[in-house]
């Protein structure tokens, strides 16, 4: 079998791997039907992140049961299923409060951008769709592997109400996504931070009300002018660097949420920072398995089209080209068809 591996800054290649066997009898092997790239992968592949040996990569699928251990009972082979990017047990008490990645016995899910994949614990981890997915609906269900999950949470974990103002810091594949949350959750006003022409049309496709493009203090001047000096209820951070983290904390109104989804990269709060904003934090690892019977509905009822972030969709075999128009940002969100 070919797959995805990375061998250092700006080398992936499509190589021989071995084949995924069943190792536990918790395990399940699936057919991948459609993967992808995601931001964070563009971590280590910018060397930001550094690689120490050659790794396999990729965290986000769907695709066909193919075979399960003896212990998975809740999948069979032949259904269409979708997991996340962290396995979990689904049983523990982090797990049952809804912090699946948290897990006390979670593993990660690091080498999807492969034609098969080894999923351990799935019984916890993987939910199959009602029945075999149209083929117009696999790039939205691939989406809640992932980044659908993390940009939902951003909203969820920002306290987004019916009504209420939200900002989004960021206009990647997360961000767009949390801009279409925040509208699916009812927000009245959803302001998306980007400088990208094609980005903002998408992020109004998705509704976005107002799009600002200033940054640092500008930018926070600038939601404060938009919100009569208050501020915004609700600031979703989908970055993951200090100047993000900072516009949404300090885009939030004293008593609002702020939330934060980007892999943090050099972000350090003071105290200060913290005692006067008045705003309360929360976000990390989106628990995407606990959103996934919902978003699943939605998508399977088309009542939301997360699908669109991708704007190139190319053979897995040419992976390297997606991490390249991905990290050259002529792509949003690249997907690959084994
Ligand atoms: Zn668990």
């Amino acid at each position: 079998m070919k797959g995805t591996v990375l061998y250092g800054p700006r080398d992936v290649r499509f190589e021989e791997r071995d084949a995924p066997t069943i190792a536990k009898p918790t395990d399940a092997i699936i057919r991948i039907s459609a993967t992808c790239v995601c931001g964070s992968d563009l971590w280590p592949y910018r060397g930001i992140s550094r690689v120490a040996k050659p790794t396999p990569m990729g965290h986000e699928y769907c695709g066909v049961v193919e075979e399960v251990g003896s212990a998975v009972a809740s999948v069979k082979p032949g259904q269409f299923v979708i997991g996340s990017f962290f396995a979990s047990d689904n049983t523990c008490p982090h797990c049952r409060a809804g912090y699946q990645t948290s897990c006390q016995h979670k593993e990660g899910v690091s080498t999807a951008q492969a034609p098969r994949l080894r999923v351990p614990l799935a019984e916890g981890t993987l939910v199959a769709t009602p029945d075999m997915p149209p083929a117009d609906l696999l790039p939205s269900l691939l989406t809640l592997s992932d980044v659908m999950g993390t940009g939902w949470f951003a909203a969820d974990a920002a306290n987004v109400q019916p009504g209420k103002t939200v900002v989004v810091v960021g206009d990647g594949a997360v961000g767009l996504l949390a801009v279409l949350s925040a509208k699916q959750m009812g927000a009245a006003r959803i302001i998306a931070m980007s400088r990208n022409p094609s980005r903002q049309k998408l992020a109004q496709e998705f509704g976005a009300t107002d799009i600002v493009t200033e940054r640092g203090d500008e930018g926070v001047a600038r939601i404060k002018e938009l919100t009569n000096g208050v501020g915004a209820d609700s600031a979703l951070e989908c970055v993951g660097t200090p100047e993000s983290m900072m516009q949404a904390l300090r885009s939030t109104r004293p008593g609002g949420h702020a939330s934060y989804v980007g892999v943090p990269h050099g972000v350090a709060l003071t105290g200060d920072d913290l005692f006067w904003g008045h705003v309360h934090l929360h976000g990390g690892p989106a628990p995407v398995r606990r959103y996934l019977p919902e978003l699943i509905a939605l998508v399977w009822n088309r009542k939301i089209d997360p699908g669109k972030v991708f704007d190139l969709t190319l053979p897995l075999d040419q992976v390297a080209e997606a991490y390249r128009a991905m990290d050259e940002r002529r792509a949003v969100k690249v997907l690959l068809r084994p």
